[in-house]
């Protein structure tokens, strides 16, 4: 794979001025600081960098002496944020882990003033580098930079014992591949199914975290493909290890994952398109999606099946259009193009003049209403009116022209007319 260049060092201009300055500001008062972690990693790559985290010798209470407005938003882990020239930063004192004994987080975490031990607790040698930018220096004990040239994640010293220290490594390693386009480094992935009984322990929660980050990336697949190789999809979600068991079944998820546009619940109803509703609804709720996220997928996962609609009536593709829903059909759409692999040009035509028509999809879009109907002809609110309204949405998806006042209120006459007489 050609590597786009990677930067021989932090460009001293990049370092927001505010950054620098409370650098210069902890360093004036005795400490180490430097800048760490995503940031030099996203910049060395020539990436929008976000957040310039930094790291400083100083503790976290001299870190809120010696500014004026801080907030202490980690505290546990020793962060403050920093609120300085309209920026903020957020300033974590060095740290060196203690004993890890449920494979979840460190016991006591030990505030330090050795750069090297911080830099040898975290996970990946790209996310092992800091730069000083008072200095001008990087710091890069463990070949980070040279790693970034080869588009490499390796863990930070013995692989086996990181990933059983902190189990959620273990999805980190597998969204970076695809968040960086990097492939994992073979003795790091190799670690990985040692360290599963450790990553089972990781909450449904922090996982759900690390899929929506590798669901962003530009080509989502190589996560996944490698959480099915080192077994942590087996353990996140048997059912779509399943799938991956199937290898023609599984390159057709990965060609719909990495083909279908965001938001990232597309890209999720893609992955899981053969997969059981019932048994997602249940994985859905204990990863504690939201409320909307769920029912989204799901929707999407559904009705990503049109091939009987491609070929349907125009008053069968307007029922179609009236259970998916005006707002939803979009997605819908491309998941059903990413799973066939095509783009469904005709469909889409198709349902746009539908929609652009007005088609009424609901009773509430109809051009007459329930006091409407109580008005003019007399009803009174009950089951029945209930039920003229949903024959006349029947009536107008039949034939949308008959969506006017008028036309309505004829047929809800013949309808109760029939009704009375029936
Ligand atoms: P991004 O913010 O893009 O997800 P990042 O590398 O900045 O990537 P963060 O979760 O923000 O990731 O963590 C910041 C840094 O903290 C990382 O670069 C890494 O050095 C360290 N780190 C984070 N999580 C872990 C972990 N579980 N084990 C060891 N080090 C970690
Ligand atoms: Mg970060």
């Amino acid at each position: 794979m050609t590597r786009p260049s990677v930067r021989a060092s932090v460009d001293p201009a990049a370092v927001p001025r505010a950054v620098r300055e409370v650098c210069a500001a902890l360093q004036a008062d005795g400490h180490g600081a430097w800048v760490v972690g995503g940031c030099v990693r996203d910049h060395l790559l020539g990436r929008a960098v976000s957040d310039w985290d930094l790291c400083t010798s100083a503790t976290p209470r001299r870190v809120m002496k010696l500014f004026r407005r801080t907030v202490p938003t980690g505290i546990e882990h020793g962060t403050v944020t920093v609120f300085h020239d309209g920026e903020q930063c957020e300033v974590t004192t060095l740290r060196g882990d203690g004993a890890y004994t449920d494979g979840r987080r460190p016991d006591t975490v030990a505030f330090i003033a050795d750069l090297g031990e911080d830099l040898a607790r975290r996970d990946f040698t790209v996310n092992a580098i800091a730069y000083d930018p008072i200095a001008e220096t990087l710091s890069d004990p463990h070949g980070g930079l040279g790693d970034l040239r080869l588009g490499l994640l390796r863990a930070v010293g013995d692989p086996r014992t990181r990933f059983r220290e902190d189990g959620l490594r273990v999805l980190r390693g597998a969204r970076f591949t695809a968040a960086l386009g990097f492939d994992l480094e073979a003795a790091t992935e190799a670690a990985i199914p040692e360290a599963l009984d450790v990553f089972g322990k990781v909450s449904a929660e922090r996982v759900r975290e690390e899929w929506i980050k590798a669901l962003k990336a530009h080509a989502p697949s190589r996560a996944f493909r490698v959480m099915a190789r080192t077994g942590s999809l087996a353990v996140t979600l048997p059912a779509l290890d399943r799938v991956a068991s199937d290898a023609e079944a599984w390159e057709r998820a990965m060609a719909a994952l990495d083909t279908c546009p965001l938001p990232f619940t597309s890209r999720l109803g893609a992955l899981l398109h053969g997969v059981d509703v019932k048994v997602l609804d249940g994985w859905f709720r204990a990863g504690k999606f939201s409320n909307d996220e769920r029912a989204t997928v799901l929707r999407l996962v559904r009705f990503h099946d049109v091939t009987a609609v491609e070929g349907a009536s125009d008053a069968s593709l307007r029922r179609w259009l009236r259970d998916v829903g005006r707002e939803a059909v979009g997605d819908v759409l491309d998941v059903a193009g990413a799973v066939r692999g095509v783009g469904l040009a005709e469909l889409r035509a198709r349902v746009r003049a539908e929609l652009d028509g007005g088609v009424p999809l609901a009773v509430n879009e109809l051009a007459v209403d329930g006091n409407m109907l109580m008005a003019k002809l007399g009803m009174k609110p009950s089951r029945a009116l209930g039920a003229t309204l949903a024959g006349l949405l029947e009536d107008v998806l039949d034939d949308p022209s008959r969506n006017t006042p008028d036309a309505l209120l004829d047929r809800a006459r013949a309808r109760i007319d029939a009704g009375a007489s029936g």
